[in-house]
């Protein structure tokens, strides 16, 4: 069962997410802590999950500013 990992961008505490619901939306999620919905997603090193269809996460470094650049995860949620 594909358990994710999440951080709160609100009060930055870390907290997991059991989807028994495939079809469960990820902007149903709540920050246990301060109710905040703005969260962002964090691998899992358990449960690194491969999707039923194949996807992997995809890192992508995009240039965020004068000499600087970014990575960014995307990592495929249940389908
Ligand atoms: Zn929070």
């Amino acid at each position: 069962m594909p358990i994710f990992e999440f951080r709160c961008l609100q009060c930055g505490k870390l907290f997991e997410k059991l989807f028994l619901n495939p079809n469960e939306k990820v902007d149903q999620i709540e920050c246990p802590a301060c109710k905040s919905t703005t969260f962002e997603r964090v691998i899992s090193r358990t449960n690194y999950v491969m999707g039923k269809s194949g996807k992997k996460p995809q890192l992508t470094t995009r240039s965020c500013g004068p000499g600087t650049s970014c990575m960014t995860l995307d990592i495929p949620g249940p389908d």
